[in-house]
């Protein structure tokens, strides 16, 4: 479909009509290309089916794509000064909601119910995403109750091979494991700086999650002990397993020989780097760990 909003001009003319400087602190950088706007909303699959929620609709550009393809559009813009701007940019979509909200505050699970005509549809996150909160933002979609069908963000590109990342490489940790906890992650493909206004100083990459497909092979006794476990192993990479342990672990002599009693068992080398362990491995350690009460 055509593209009113999301191409150069278009966004120039906007921001001069309204005096809209785009805004650091917000993480505003508009996408002024059309072919990346497409592709995002074809790596999303996002049809007439679908419910959509859009992170930061900054004046409107991926929303219009978004509404096009889309049942309904829920976009939550932070930014007070660009509500009247989507208003008008947007006035012809009759399927757009937009929500002045910081999106880390907003109760999710509600604003679907409120929001949404019909909640039962699937629901898609789709959003080009404020880069100082990538990590955040994700977190707070997955800690959510939504089960949401699938997520499509674009963020920094270095953040995206760590999103990514296999065991064993220096992008791999806590951010990887969070994630594959919950969702299977893939890059789609990269963008470059050259396609916003501004160009911000980093490249970017578009992911998409999805629910995991194959269940986890070890559970944990608890996910949120898990996730902090996983943070503690990771504290100091450049460190043996063994020296993190200690740090998350009381320093007695006892514990210390129970520890390499357990660690033994499943057959890890004290002296492994803590990026060499599978998220199974992370599981099955901290399970053992808690049966002997450390
Ligand atoms: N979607 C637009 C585009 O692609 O051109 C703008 C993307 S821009 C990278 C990020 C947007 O997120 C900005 O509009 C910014 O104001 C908004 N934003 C920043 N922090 C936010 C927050 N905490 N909650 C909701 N929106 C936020």
């Amino acid at each position: 479909e055509s593209t009113q909003i999301g191409n150069r001009k278009a966004t120039r003319s906007i921001m001069n009509e309204y005096g809209i400087h785009a805004k650091k602190g917000f993480g505003q950088n508009f996408l002024t290309d059309p072919e990346i706007l497409d592709r995002i909303v074809d790596a999303a699959e996002v049809t007439k089916k679908d419910n959509v929620i859009e992170i930061g609709p900054g004046i409107g550009a991926l929303t219009e794509q978004l509404a096009n393809a889309a049942s309904q559009v829920v976009a939550v813009e932070i930014d007070q000064d660009l509500i009247p701007v989507l208003e008008k940019t947007l006035a012809d979509h009759n399927n757009v909601t937009v929500i002045n909200q910081d999106i880390l505050k907003a109760n999710l699970p509600e604003l679907i119910q409120q929001q949404f005509t019909d909640p039962t549809k699937p629901i898609k996150v789709v959003a080009n995403l404020p880069y100082y909160i990538t990590s955040p933002i994700l977190m707070g979609l997955l800690a959510s109750p939504v089960e949401w069908t699938s997520i499509t963000v674009m963020m920094q590109k270095e953040v995206a091979q760590r999103l990514t990342a296999k065991p064993g490489t220096k992008q791999y940790g806590a951010l990887t494991l969070a994630i594959e906890y919950q969702m299977d992650a893939e890059i789609a493909f990269n963008v470059s700086r050259h396609s916003f206004i501004p160009a911000p100083n980093v490249d970017s990459a578009i992911v998409v999650l999805k629910q995991r497909q194959q269940p986890l092979t070890v559970k944990p006794f608890d996910k949120q002990k898990l996730m902090g476990f996983i943070r503690g192993c990771f504290a100091h990479r450049r460190k043996s397993l063994w020296n993190n342990l200690q740090s998350v672990i009381d320093k007695d002599a006892e514990t210390k020989e129970k520890m390499i009693k357990v660690l033994e068992q499943l057959e890890l080398s004290p002296q492994i780097r803590p990026e060499k362990l599978t998220l199974s491995q992370f599981t099955e350690l901290l399970n053992a760990l808690y049966q002997e009460n450390l």
